[in-house]
């Protein structure tokens, strides 16, 4: 039996070696649907350094930001990273695969890989600055990958990796919060019922917390179901307002921005180290229209007076952001695995229709997530 895997893992990597073109849903342009573009010659990815390890993907999905970068969204300080990473051989960004999430199936490892071999299943979130999972293969280092949650289909795996690294970075580094501090806290979290929010009502109520939503009438369903505490619907008056009868909370996760970041901060405790922490910056938008430099230099102008204006308050004002985090992820799995976390997928599309999902994405109001079976 050892004799005879070890065969078959011989051949699926000799196989992906020799395999030089892929089937992928590539942009040409930046601009609306019309740019995706099905094409079965997309240069597949190899294994080009020692920790790289390369997935054959079986399920992705899609999340707000593919929508954004299909636009252009980030593309100035994206092409940077892509331009350091290939040590500016590339002239132009062209074609971009998007697609944040993965769930599939080792097929080949860099000689320094210790943590996976072929045949392994695994999850990751993409970080932006690479080829993206719309496609049948996906190379990413050794430290992006986690091994998927046994007791998940692939379609249900590619539904978490993103958007929990999102809620694990901005929760944690940002919001100071884990595992062994949430007991006492009160955490509120506004536009509850999307990807981003439907994982972290559930990471919150697994270490422990009291949870608080903002999301519409007809989505009170789904984020009681997956454990929110307190639900009140942003739709039916002044949610301020409403909000602001409530006890007062230790972290604030935003994931709608715009007016929130003004009234939000205010419903924290006071001189007790809360936080608010929102999704929502204008950082990659600012550097697109201003360029590098400006656009960086005014974006931590406008972090550094929001953050000084709320600390004159008593609370600190952050962003939080995605990181890739294949550790990170190990410790999700074993939430997911325990029956903590619950994948939640509203609509799964074939490979064929990309675009279709790219459109429902478009239309919002998300309830969960949006996901792409590829083979
Ligand atoms: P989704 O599109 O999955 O979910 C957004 C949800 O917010 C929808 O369910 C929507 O439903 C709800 N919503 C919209 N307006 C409001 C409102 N005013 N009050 C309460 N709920 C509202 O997005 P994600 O969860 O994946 O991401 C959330 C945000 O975080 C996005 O803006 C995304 O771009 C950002 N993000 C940022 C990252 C970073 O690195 N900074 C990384 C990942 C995400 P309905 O309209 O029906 O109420």
């Amino acid at each position: 039996h050892t004799i005879l895997m070890g065969r078959l893992k011989g051949s699926l990597s000799a196989f992906s070696r020799l395999q030089s073109n892929m089937s992928a849903w590539v942009i040409d342009e930046y601009g609306n649907n019309g740019v995706l573009r099905f094409t079965e010659e997309a240069t597949a990815p190899s294994i080009s350094s020692g920790d790289d390890v390369l997935i054959r993907v079986h399920a992705a999905s899609l999340n707000p930001i593919d929508i954004a970068m299909r636009a252009g969204y980030g593309s100035i300080l994206l092409k940077l990273r892509r331009d350091l990473m290939s040590l500016g051989q590339n002239a132009s960004e062209f074609p971009i695969i998007l697609g944040r999430d993965v769930s599939g199936v080792v097929v080949d490892c860099g000689s320094g890989v210790t943590h996976f071999t072929p045949g392994d299943e695994v999850w990751a979130a993409v970080p932006p600055w690479k080829q993206g999972s719309l496609a049948e293969l996906v190379s990413l280092s050794e430290y992006e990958v986690s091994h998927k949650p046994s007791s998940l289909s692939h379609t249900e795996a590619a539904s978490v990796p993103y958007v929990a690294s999102t809620a694990l970075s901005a929760l944690v580094n940002a919001g100071g919060l884990g595992r062994d501090n949430c007991a006492d806290k009160r955490v509120l979290i506004i536009g509850a019922s999307g990807g981003v929010g439907t994982f972290s009502i559930q990471l919150l109520k697994a270490w422990g917390a009291h949870v608080t939503v903002t999301c519409s009438h007809n989505a009170e369903g789904l984020v009681r179901g997956v454990g929110a505490d307190d639900v009140v619907d942003y739709t039916a008056g002044d949610v301020a307002a409403e909000l602001g009868r409530l006890e007062k909370f230790d972290v604030v996760l935003d994931n709608v921005g715009g007016g929130s970041e003004h009234w939000a901060p205010d419903l924290l405790k006071a001189w007790s180290g809360a936080k608010y922490v929102t999704l929502v910056t204008p950082l990659l938008a600012n550097t697109d229209s201003m360029g590098l430099l400006e656009g960086g230099v005014r974006s931590g102008l406008a972090l550094s007076q929001v953050a000084v204006k709320n600390m004159c308050n008593g609370v600190f004002y952050r962003w939080g952001f995605y990181a890739p985090d294949g550790p990170v992820l190990d410790d999700v799995s074993r939430l997911v695995d325990t029956g903590k976390i619950l994948p939640v997928v509203e609509a799964t599309f074939p490979f064929a229709q990309v675009p279709l999902a790219f459109q429902k994405l478009e239309g919002g109001h998300a309830r969960g997530k949006t996901v792409i079976s590829v083979n």
